[in-house]
């Protein structure tokens, strides 16, 4: 059997699917992952920009960055990797998806039963009052404010060096304990906690396996399916 067949073989038995997705499922709907050189904006790196000690010191190169990502990724459709998860999680009885990416990419394919780790670029959140709204047309160098209480709004995004809700960790660390099957999609495993869900599944007993053409989990998966991800997650289908 090729791994691919014993990847689709193990997926259809499962009782417990979980997937793990990151910037890489969306790499083939033209989302640059963080870590490419098409990733970059102006001289600046991911790790620079995306913390709330940037933010405090210069809201407005924050909101700039954000809002050249919000207009590339406003160009993007979901993949064949989006959409195959979508049936994987109509055909299966118990599955999880817990998502890295803040695309929004998943649930506009159709995905329901998820968790946005990392938060959504859509969304915007209240510096003062927590309040979240979804807002797709922002007017810079206006920066954005609370229709509550006038205080500023910021990305409703996980930064580097923030905690994540805790109801979304609390349901994906239960996945991957429930899970007897976990599929990694197109993450270098590099961002806490998500970096040590494969672990966690592994060490509950699941079995791990890693889409990726540059694998990163080679100490921890059970099977690796080397290559990208619409092209594979299509053939994971029963
Ligand atoms: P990453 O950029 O660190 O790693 C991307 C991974 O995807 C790499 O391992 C790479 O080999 C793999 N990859 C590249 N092309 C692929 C393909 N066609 N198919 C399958 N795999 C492919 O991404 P990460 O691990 O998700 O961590 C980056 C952090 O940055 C996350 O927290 C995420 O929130 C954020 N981010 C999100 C987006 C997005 O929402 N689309 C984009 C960039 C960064
Ligand atoms: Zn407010």
């Amino acid at each position: 059997m090729s791994p691919i067949e014993v990847a689709r073989n193990k997926i259809e038995a499962a009782s417990s699917l979980m997937v793990l997705s990151g910037a890489g499922i969306s790499a083939e709907s033209g989302v640059p992952t963080f870590r490419g050189a098409e990733g970059l904006w102006k001289q600046y790196r991911a790790e620079d920009l995306a913390t709330p000690e940037a933010f405090r010191r210069d809201p407005t190169l924050v909101w700039e960055w954000y809002q050249w990502r919000r207009a590339l990724i406003a160009t993007k459709k979901p993949n064949a990797a989006h959409e195959a998860l979508v049936t994987m999680e109509r055909s299966l009885k118990d599955f999880r998806l817990v998502t890295q990416n803040v695309d929004g990419l998943h649930p506009m394919a159709g995905s329901e039963k998820m968790v946005e780790l990392h938060g959504n670029i859509w969304k915007l959140r209240c510096t003062a009052c927590g309040r979240i709204t979804e807002d797709r047309s922002l007017d810079l160098p206006a920066l954005p404010k609370c229709q509550d209480c006038d205080a500023l709004l910021r990305p409703h995004i996980v930064w580097f060096g923030e905690a994540i809700d805790p109801e979304n960790l609390q349901a994906s660390m239960a996945a991957c304990r429930a899970c007897d099957v976990m599929l990694v999609v197109g993450t270098s495993a590099l961002v806490q906690p998500a970096a040590s869900f494969a672990a966690i599944a592994k060490t509950s007993g699941a079995m791990v396996i890693e889409v990726n053409p540059n694998p990163a989990l080679t100490h921890c998966a059970d099977l690796l399916l080397l290559g990208r991800a619409a092209e594979i997650l299509p053939q994971l289908l029963a």
